[in-house]
């Protein structure tokens, strides 16, 4: 038997969940709730994916011509989880909805984190999430930070994190966002929030983090500075990040930025130029003893879609172990597989 998932919020993240969901062996993607008949329903129709859509919307659609399965309600009877995949505020009064429907649901990092029982990322803490109703996936920067965290983890102990994020300003789409020009402090003050993010999950991690907002859309650039409990070599570091799922090497000799990174995932037919791992410049890793730095990408629209797929698993309990259900998101997603 499939689980059977809907996603509500069919926009940047929503989409490529569902894309994500319909190529999992053991999921259903029963349908998704788009809100308006706008250019982001266009791939939702072309895509054949049943539609639904808020009561109050209904005629909006008909009055367009899209065939619409029902509202809301009707794709909570039919599903066994709900992904929610709304703008950040809008997940947590949605919650009751679910609650009455006594559905298993899924949020996302612009909720609070008291939306869920759990803040989740497969790698460092998928046992947490095992049977439990609600689980929130942490956002793009903190899923990118607990990643590199956990692997070095792997070498040695970690005393302490120390972190430089440029923040990408606005996704592709997003007309209204900036900044169009400038560095903005975001915020002045640190530490910014994805220090205190990453602490949703690894409680007693002493991290901080500075972010600015970059005239980018295309992907975060994180810096960090890792002290740890004891002396590593480089050798060890690249090891290990060789071998932890969802985090790329790559090196500065092929390219520099990720103007170009972007641009080799669409020649290489990433759809829409998607990456979903941590891309980390080998050449940027700089041990000295007890030290450790480097440098990666995250691409924003893509990173946390894997993750999306392991809570499921977690929460309907498909797989016991992360490994188990990390090995099939990534190969259903052709992770680390492209390049
Ligand atoms: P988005 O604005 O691109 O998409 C949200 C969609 O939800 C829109 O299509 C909107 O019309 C729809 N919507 C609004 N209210 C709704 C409702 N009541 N019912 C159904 N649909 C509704 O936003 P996004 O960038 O996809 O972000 C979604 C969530 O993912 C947020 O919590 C965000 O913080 C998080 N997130 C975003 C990114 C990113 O870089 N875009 C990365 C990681 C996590």
């Amino acid at each position: 038997m499939k689980v059977k998932v809907g996603v509500i919020g069919y926009g940047t993240i929503g989409k490529r969940i569902a894309w994500a969901i319909a190529l999992q062996p053991d999921m259903e993607l029963v349908g998704v709730v788009v809100r308006t008949p706008d250019w982001e329903a266009i791939s939702a129709i072309k895509k054949s994916l049943r539609i639904y859509t808020l009561k109050e919307k209904i005629g909006a659609f008909e009055k367009r011509g899209v065939k619409v399965h029902g509202d809301v309600e009707e794709l909570l009877k039919t599903v066994d989880v709900v992904i929610d995949a709304t703008p950040g505020g809008v997940g947590v009064t949605n919650k009751k909805l679910y609650m009455n429907f006594g559905r298993k649901a899924i949020f996302q990092g612009g909720e609070k984190a008291d939306v869920a029982e759990v803040s989740f990322n497969a790698l460092v803490n998928y046992n947490e999430a095992l049977g439990k109703n609600y689980v929130r996936v942490v956002s793009c920067n903190t899923t990118g930070l607990l990643r590199i965290i956990h692997a070095i983890s792997q070498v040695s102990k970690i005393k302490r994190v120390r972190g430089f994020i440029a923040r990408r300003g606005a996704d592709l789409k997003e007309i209204n966002r900036g900044p169009i020009e400038g560095f903005v402090l975001d915020p002045p003050r640190p530490p910014s929030h994805h220090a205190l993010d990453v602490k949703t999950v690894i409680k007693d991690l002493d991290i901080v983090t500075y972010a600015i907002a970059a005239p980018t859309t295309l992907a975060h650039i994180h810096m960090l500075h890792f002290t740890l409990e004891k002396s590593v070599t480089s050798n060890q570091v690249l090891e290990v990040l060789a071998n932890t799922p969802r985090i790329l090497l790559v090196s500065g000799d092929m390219l520099t930025s990720t103007a170009e990174l972007r641009e080799l995932a669409r020649d290489l037919g990433r759809p829409q130029g998607d990456i979903y791992e941590n891309v980390v410049w080998s050449d940027s890793i700089w041990v000295n003893g007890e030290e450790v730095m480097l440098t990666y990408a995250v691409h924003q629209e893509a990173i946390v879609i894997p993750e999306n797929i392991d809570a499921v698993r977690a929460v309907t309990r498909l797989k016991e172990r992360a490994e188990e259900s990390i090995k099939i998101t990534d190969e259903t997603l052709g992770i680390k597989k492209w390049l």
